[in-house]
């Protein structure tokens, strides 16, 4: 069926035939006369990986069952179209939790490890992809083979992170990780400064698992809000009821820049003091999937999420480079979150996070003045020695992509020939051969 779809940030969109395999163990439908393929989880990446213009999509929903579950080892083996929401509901009243968790539930194993997705607690637990045991993968000409550090490794290497371009993960099996109860104890600190920022980060690496930031950036000196978590015992709690859903699109952007000011500066005076608080862990990590589809508040133009990584060394300065010019631009960042990465390294080819700070930042789409403002921050991304997390990407020249991911071209020769992305695309067409 021929249908079109839209990335989250609703910047981009395409037609695609849309084939939907449900049954695990047969061979990938194919359409005629279709050349392109692309594997497609939930859509909750922001730009172009999980679009593929004129070609078709295999939408994974379908394969959502649990194959095996070890309650003693918190193995666990599912197909890769099963959403994290799904596992977290076996998991946790079991006591196992997701290795790594992204900032919403909403994705599928599969679309968490084709971005090789990272969580609060990188600096303790790496990405998603250190704690994949082994996969089924699926070539759009029928082949299919398990991939793990031991058998297949290249192709296991080039899946995690591999945007889906290797072929189809089928089924996942995953190492989870043991927790007390689905509670946290979480501190909240404000800071003033970026300065403060790191000195909490560096103070609360060896403390606490889970460590993140909301900043301010709009305003000079991005002043913001520090979190660290760790998990503690306590009974199992009532998970939020079903949250509100956004109905439509909004006529026009609703994030504009007197409610922004208003709502960040009411979260700052909510976080003006330290607080320690025990919190669930669905509003914990997943505070954003309490309001389904907030992405259409942004209006028809849609949004960006800008989001870097910059390392270790000129880290600090660079993030405060790109953090001033964003103050100085005037334009509306909706949201900062600011992390510090750890080095635990990823087995996969072309895995985002490097150690040092990453900046994650919503902007609405304003045409040209946008990409002005994005095309300065590369600049300082770039002479950083930084790169920019596909997953979020819908607009990064293909040079810069190419420089910061010198694994594209064995991702290149590792990839299944029939399958492709706007992506891809986008960012290496032109440069192969
Ligand atoms: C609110 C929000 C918060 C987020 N927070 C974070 C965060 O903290 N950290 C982070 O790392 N990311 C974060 N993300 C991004 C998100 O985790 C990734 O984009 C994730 O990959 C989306 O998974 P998906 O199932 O929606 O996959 P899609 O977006 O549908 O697809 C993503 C990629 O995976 C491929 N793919 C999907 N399924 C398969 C499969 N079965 N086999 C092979 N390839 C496949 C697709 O081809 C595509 O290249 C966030 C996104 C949102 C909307």
């Amino acid at each position: 069926m021929r249908e079109i779809t839209t990335s989250w940030g609703r910047v981009t969109h395409a037609e695609h035939e849309v084939l939907r395999p449900s049954n695990r163990e047969a061979p990938l439908p194919v359409a005629a006369g279709i050349s392109r393929y692309l594997p497609r989880g939930a859509g909750r990446s922001y730009g172009d990986v999980g679009l593929n213009a004129d070609g078709a999509l295999w939408d994974m929903a379908a394969l959502d069952r649990f194959i095996g579950f070890d309650d003693v080892t918190g193995v666990v083996r599912c197909e890769a179209g099963m959403r994290l929401a799904a596992l977290l509901a076996i998991a946790v009243p079991r006591r196992w939790f997701p290795p790594v968790t992204p900032g919403t539930k909403e994705v599928t194993l599969g679309g968490a490890v084709a971005n090789d997705v990272h969580g609060k607690n990188h600096h303790v637990a790496g990405t998603f992809g250190r704690h994949v045991r082994r996969f089924a993968l699926a070539r759009a000409d029928g082949e299919r083979m398990v991939c793990a550090p031991d058998e297949n490794p290249e192709l296991f290497a080039a899946t995690i992170g591999g945007l889906g371009l290797t072929g189809a993960i089928i089924w996942i099996e995953l190492q989870l990780r043991r927790i007390p109860g689905p509670w946290l104890e979480v501190e909240t600190i404000p800071f003033g400064s970026l300065g403060e920022f790191f000195a909490l980060s560096r103070a609360s690496d060896a403390s606490h698992e889970h460590t993140v930031a909301w900043i301010d950036a709009m305003t000079p000196g991005a002043p913001g809000v520090f979190s660290r978590a760790n998990h503690v015992p306590g009974e199992d709690g009532r998970i939020r009821a079903r949250g509100l859903r956004l109905c439509a699109t909004a006529p026009f952007n609703l994030v504009r820049r007197p409610a922004l000011h208003a709502f960040h500066a009411a979260v700052r005076a909510r976080h003006a003091r330290r607080r320690t608080a025990r919190r669930h862990y669905d509003g914990f990590f997943y505070p954003l999937d309490g309001l389904a589809d907030w992405n259409r508040l942004y209006g028809p133009a849609g949004f960006f999420q800008y989001q870097c990584a910059l390392p270790a060394s000129a880290g600090p300065e660079a993030a405060r480079a790109v953090l001033d010019e964003v103050a100085r631009s005037g334009e509306c960042c909706a949201l900062g979150v600011l992390k510090m990465f750890g080095d635990l390294p990823s087995p996969g080819l072309l895995s985002f996070p490097m150690a040092g700070p990453t900046l994650a930042l919503d902007f609405p789409n304003c045409g040209a003045r946008s990409q002005a403002l994005f095309d300065r921050l590369d600049s300082i991304v770039r002479a950083a020695g930084g790169r920019l997390y596909p997953a979020k990407d819908a607009r990064m020249a293909g040079d810069f992509f190419r420089q910061s991911y010198p694994g594209w071209r064995e991702l290149a020769r590792r990839a299944d020939p029939a399958i492709s992305s706007n992506f891809w695309r986008r960012t290496t067409e032109g440069a192969q051969g």
